[in-house]
């Protein structure tokens, strides 16, 4: 799979009447892709606090679990089981142990409320989860997890009925022994929530098809592009990455996770992000590849500490998930010389990436997202309004039409008939196509901020304010931030004296602490409108944002 040249033979299939064009030779799940990792076998795989894991040791547990989930959980062909921990090396297992069991893997933010938890499980309806110890006591708590059963993950167990350990339920199991489960393309895979602009976060719906498609078409982008972080022919050398990105964003487990293992690269995970810890990893175990959100390689670049690590094994600085400004590219092309600073753009709703622009391109254009990922992807931009194809050049809604695409939303049609259009997915971001080929995004149509690459919705964040008794309207926008790239910023109209704070707290009380507005103006006039009666959007957007950099 690694050896440059290899024929990537591309074939066409019809799928819900619309053709795609396929990859002709392909594993049918992802089951046969956990195979292709085996090929590593005892080179190393997942580093992590002082813990190493080879390729067979991480696959044979996750066949151990897989056989717990089947025999001991009752786990049946197409159940949907919660996955809600932090970057732990047991997330991996339990994602391939689920898979391999024929679950589909319900893919649940961590720092989700115990509110967003029991929406979320009701949603999917999943009666299993896996869990590490913090989330534990979040899902114990919960009316709805009564009747589930619990899988805790590395910490101890809390006491109750429907609670296991993980370690435990692996006892005994042999590994590398499957369940007998049939697995085939058009079988559902995960479910992995995203943020929309329509409050509650949705269901992103994948086949095998599309999640398998999206690791070799990336490893095809990859090799054409140089990308693996290979800085030595000498076949044993192995390329290591390292890890600060959640395995529960796209971005983590495809191009990051599973496309690291069907290669051979090693992956070095982060408990969380800190950059001098980043430095220090990166001299200890000579990372050659860096992937996160465009904050953390701006970090790294503008910070002073670099001077006291050997980075130089460091050849791939990798981001996507928000913008990243031309600027930050300068800076990271004068801190880190010897590496090249990549850039991706994707959604969820494409299994992440859509286009890719290697160091090689960034010089002329900094600003683009790279050429759309052949063979697979498609990409039209089309004029919202009437839905027709725009000129080269044109700015209009980025749509999308791949097998590497999600199959629809979870339990909700009508976010999906929105979205998808004969085959093609309109993604809600504005941009345009060059004479070449090249990609720029430009604007959103839809209403979402990304804070440090985590989508929020405004709707979302404005229904809890909302629901606050001294609270009559508000407004939820984004606001500039060089570190973050957006903040999020509230006004409230009020009708009694009350603090930022309280209403900061208000949101703290439901929702994820990400999604807590940096700022929340207080008026006690009511907001601005426009002729048709509507909240005057742009007009409040201009001015706070004013007020913000004045600030
Ligand atoms: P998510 O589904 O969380 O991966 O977020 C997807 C959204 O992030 C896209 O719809 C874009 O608005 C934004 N995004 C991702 N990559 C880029 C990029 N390279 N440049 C600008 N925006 C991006």
């Amino acid at each position: 799979l690694t050896k440059p040249g290899m024929p990537f033979e591309t074939t066409e299939i019809e799928i819900d009447g619309v053709s795609h064009t396929v990859f002709a030779h392909q594993p049918p799940s992802l089951r046969e892709v956990f195979m292709l990792f085996l090929g590593h076998g005892d080179k190393e795989f997942i580093v992590y606090d002082g813990e190493r894991y080879t390729f067979k040791d991480a696959v044979s547990r996750a066949s151990q679990f897989a056989q717990a989930l089947v025999d001991d959980f009752g786990v049946k062909k197409g159940d949907r089981i919660a996955l809600s921990m932090r970057n732990y090396p047991e997330w991996p297992i339990a994602y391939m142990g689920i898979i391999a069991a024929g679950g589909v893997a319900v893919v649940m933010n961590a720092w989700w409320t115990e509110e967003e938890v029991d929406w979320g499980i009701k949603d999917c309806g999943a009666k299993v989860a896996v869990v590490d110890g913090e989330r534990a006591r979040r899902f114990l708590a919960l009316e709805g997890a009564a009747d589930m059963k619990i899988i805790v993950a590395r910490d101890p167990a809390p006491e109750a009925a429907n609670v296991s350990q993980m370690a435990d339920a692996m006892k005994g199991k042999q590994p590398l022994a499957w369940p007998s489960v049939d697995l085939g393309p058009d079988d559902l895979a995960m479910i992995m929530y995203t943020s929309g602009s329509s409050g509650f976060p949705k269901g992103a719906l994948s086949t095998h098809r599309a999640v398998v498609s999206l690791i070799m078409n990336w490893i095809c982008i990859a090799l054409s592009l140089k990308m693996l972080g290979r800085t030595n022919p000498d076949p044993d050398f192995q390329p290591v990455m390292l890890v600060a990105v959640p395995f529960f964003h796209i971005t983590g487990l495809l191009p990051v996770l599973f496309v690291s293992a069907t290669v051979g690269r090693k992956i070095v995970m982060m408990y969380k992000w800190d950059v001098e810890d980043a430095f220090k990893l990166i001299e200890k175990e000579g990372v050659t590849t860096f992937t996160g959100v465009p904050t953390m390689s701006y970090e790294m670049a503008a910070s002073p500490l670099r001077e006291k690590y050997d980075l130089s094994t460091l050849v791939d600085i990798g981001g996507g998930g928000a913008a990243r400004p031309p600027e930050h590219v300068k800076l990271i092309k004068k801190s880190f010389p010897n590496a090249n600073p990549g850039i991706g753009y994707g959604l969820t709703e494409t299994n992440s990436l859509t286009a890719v622009l290697s160091a090689d391109e960034y010089v002329e254009r900094p600003t683009s997202t790279g050429k759309p990922t052949p063979p697979l992807i498609h990409v039209r931009i089309v004029d919202p309004a009437t839905g027709k194809e725009m000129p080269t050049g044109e700015p209009g809604e980025v749509c999308i039409k791949s097998v590497t695409n999600i199959r629809e939303y979870w339990n909700n049609p009508e976010a999906t008939a929105r979205a998808f259009k004969n085959g093609w997915f309109h993604s809600g971001d504005v941009g345009y196509l060059d004479e070449e080929g090249y990609l720029y995004i430009v604007d959103r149509l839809k209403d979402i901020i990304i804070r440090g690459g985590e989508n929020i919705s405004s709707l979302e964040i404005e229904g809890v304010l909302h629901a606050h008794e001294a609270v009559d309207d508000v407004m939820v926008f984004s606001l500039p931030d060089e570190r973050l790239g957006e903040l999020v910023g509230a006004v409230v109209s009020v009708n009694r004296d009350i603090s930022e704070e309280e209403l900061k707290a208000e949101v703290a009380k439901h929702l994820a602490g990400f999604k807590v507005p940096e700022k929340i103006w207080i008026s006690h006039d009511p907001l601005p409108l426009i002729a048709s009666g509507k909240i005057d959007r742009k007009g409040i957007r201009e001015t706070y944002r004013g007020l913000w950099a004045a600030a």
